[in-house]
């Protein structure tokens, strides 16, 4: 019988993501988020062999604050299960997630019914990009909304591909899809190539300079980036660069404290900001570049 480690971190939320980074990097194949406000937990099941120790977790998790994260109680607690029991929770986690009205989300290597949706089939990996987290979701509804046939479209912090792959289905023409994390180029690729959107889908590594390159002069009409408020702020300018006039900007991975700060971005930016949705403590902007 395998055992399992489950490790459960207790963070802020605008830590979320960055301590996903940390238990994919102890060697968790993937985490799930559970509860909600103070209890919410970052999860990840580790094989019994690994070699994690919580208090070097607990560090690296407070560490965090030195980029300027708020990493919450950062409390981490671990609890062995039994292989079945790990499974079922694999299972509960993971199902496949209608989004918004035409979107489903779905794991590889489940097998859902589908009832005329648009498909998305992803194993995130090491990347960050499920469609459960509600800044990533925010995303995906935006995209829904806003993607016309054969738009030029980029996205900055692919992860694991999730919303450039959402792009193309949604009909875009071309998209370019950035990350700064070489692994997600990987994964994102092998993502895109799973939903036969690679020949439209052009993955590279590094930031919006990488994007622009790639675009070879083009502009596109929508930009996404879901990364964090810090980031946002810092590349506003650049994202308008990348930006055709009348195109849009989808910001995501805003927590609620930052977002006056990168509306200020944006609009020191040259941005008319249009829209401001939330989902719990996330918020997503979308703004406008006018000429
Ligand atoms: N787009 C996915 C993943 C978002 S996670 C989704 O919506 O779910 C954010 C991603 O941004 C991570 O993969 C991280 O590696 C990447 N990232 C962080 N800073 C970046 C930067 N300055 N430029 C490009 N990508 C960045």
């Amino acid at each position: 019988m395998v055992r399992w480690m489950k490790v459960a971190v207790q963070t802020g939320a605008e830590c979320e993501e960055a301590v996903t980074q940390i238990l994919l990097s102890a060697g968790a194949q993937g985490v799930v988020l559970e509860g909600d406000g103070s209890r919410r937990a970052v999860v990840a099941y580790l094989p019994e062999h690994t070699q994690v120790s919580v208090d070097d977790l607990e560090q690296r998790v407070r560490d965090l604050e030195r980029y300027g994260l708020e990493p919450g109680p950062a409390r981490v607690s671990v609890e062995w299960v039994q292989d079945e029991d790990w499974a079922e929770s694999w299972k509960r986690h993971y199902q496949p997630l209608a989004i918004g009205r035409r979107l489903l989300v779905k794991p590889a290597w489940v097998r859902a019914p589908y009832d005329g949706r648009i498909v998305i089939e992803l194993d995130p990996g090491m990347a960050f990009g499920t469609g459960y987290h509600p800044t990533t979701a925010l995303c995906l509804e935006a995209l829904e909304e806003l993607v016309q046939e054969g738009d030029t479209i980029v996205d900055v912090g692919t992860g694991s591909g999730i919303l450039a792959i959402a792009a193309a289905r949604l009909g875009a023409g071309s998209i370019v899809a950035v990350d700064i994390d070489p692994q997600a180029v990987q994964v994102a690729r092998e993502n895109c190539r799973r939903n036969g959107v690679h020949e439209r889908v052009w993955v590279a590594t590094g930031s919006t300079a990488a994007a622009s390159a790639l675009l070879a002069g083009k502009q596109a009409r929508l930009v996404v980036a879901n990364i964090l408020a810090d980031v946002i702020s810092d590349m506003a300018e650049e994202l308008y660069g990348l930006l055709q006039p009348g195109g849009l900007l989808v910001a995501s991975g805003i927590i609620d404290d930052a977002c006056p700060q990168v509306q200020e971005s944006l609009v020191r930016a040259s941005f008319a900001v249009r829209e401001e949705r939330a989902r719990a403590e996330w918020r997503c902007l979308i703004a406008e570049r006018t000429s």
